[in-house]
């Protein structure tokens, strides 16, 4: 995004718009705390700003400041499109393709409003008119605050929007701890803080709101944790069955695929989750170092993501996903052999 970017930008948002704010489909701590912390900011302008989400997302977000507001395509698709019609402005955040919004991308697609994506995906499409894509990015949190430092309004930065920001640029870097965290990530966060984003309350939120049922279930799948010490490789399966007996909510799975990767010499972790609503294995990659599971998952599961995390989905059953997932290691074996 250069200057002249901004400066057109400065002038769209010097009067109030009609603005429709949008985050990836089964969204995370990212794209709910990135288009939250927006919406907030742009509320400061008198603007009418909504959210409208392709749907649902876990319970351990929804506490987050303003996100009583955000409304769900699924359900409420009538009210979604109209709002989608008359927007004279769309945000795009934390995702790099139409694609990724499920069963909005026509409506989206269709409008006459100006597009603006902030996004840290790998290869993103070309459908907006501003683009601020940067993939070195932690997260699309730390590039909305970016955002507001381009525009020089880090001032209206209040206690909603810090809290907002602060939670998704936590959940992206594992709490601070994946390569993407630089010193420019800390300062942002210590900026936050100051700003009045409660870090230990935001952690707490997020990470001890656990039902016991949940933690049960990351009991079933560690003990379906398999290892292939040969391509330093781990994988977990759950299935619909396993996932019904724990009584699987939303967001249950989060995070479990890092407990793969948490082995000594692991350095490639899968998790595959049956779901039957949607007739397929969905796919979570993990690795450390330069082994692309993007590229993987663009190869060989119809996904993509980033260079560490990406997801992709199977039509396959799971047996014969798992074969399958097996099957191509070795073409990967330059990276993933000791
Ligand atoms: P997760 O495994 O946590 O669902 O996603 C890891 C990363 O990969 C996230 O940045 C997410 O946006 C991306 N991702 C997850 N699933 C898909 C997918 O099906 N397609 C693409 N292109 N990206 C995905
Ligand atoms: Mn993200």
């Amino acid at each position: 995004m250069n200057k002249e970017d901004i400066n057109s930008i400065k002038e769209l948002l010097s009067s109030p718009k009609k603005i429709v704010i949008i985050p990836h489909k089964n969204p995370d701590g990212d794209a709910i705390g990135s288009t939250l912390g927006l919406l907030h900011y742009l509320k400061k302008y008198n603007h009418d700003a909504v959210i409208i989400a392709p749907n649902d997302y876990p319970d351990f977000l929804k506490w987050m400041p303003g996100e009583d507001s955000v409304l769900k395509y699924d359900h409420q698709k009538d009210e979604c499109d109209a709002l989608l019609i008359s927007a004279e402005l769309i945000f795009t955040l934390d995702f790099n393709s139409l694609g990724r919004i499920g069963n909005m991308e026509e409506a989206v697609a269709n409008t006459k409003a100006i597009k603006i994506m902030i996004d840290h995906h790998q290869q993103p499409d070309d459908y907006a008119k501003f683009m601020y894509s940067d993939v070195s990015m932690s997260s699309t949190c730390e590039m909305v605050y970016n955002f507001i430092d381009m525009l020089d309004d880090t001032d209206k930065v209040d206690a909603d929007i810090a809290t907002c920001l602060y939670t998704g640029i936590m959940t992206d870097t594992g709490s601070f701890r994946f390569s993407s965290t630089t010193s420019a990530t800390h300062k942002i966060i210590g900026n936050l803080i100051e700003k009045g984003a409660n870090n230990s309350q935001i952690h707490n939120n997020i990470m001890d709101t656990n039902s016991y049922e949940r933690t049960q279930l990351l009991g079933k799948a560690l003990s379906n944790l398999k290892v292939i010490p040969e391509y330093r490789t781990a994988y977990i399966t759950l299935t619909q069955d396993e996932l019904n007996s724990f009584n699987f909510k939303k967001g249950d799975t989060e995070g479990f695929v890092n407990y793969g990767l948490s082995l000594k010499d692991i350095i490639f972790a899968a998790i595959f989750i049956e779901s039957q609503q949607d007739g397929i294995i969905k796919i979570s990659l993990r690795s450390k170092g330069d082994f692309s599971v993007n590229e993987l998952s663009r190869s060989h599961f119809e996904g993509g993501g980033h260079t560490n995390a990406a997801g992709g989905k199977s039509d396959l059953n799971m047996s014969n996903t798992i074969d399958k997932f097996i099957s191509i290691l070795p073409q990967y074996k330059k990276d993933l052999k000791a």
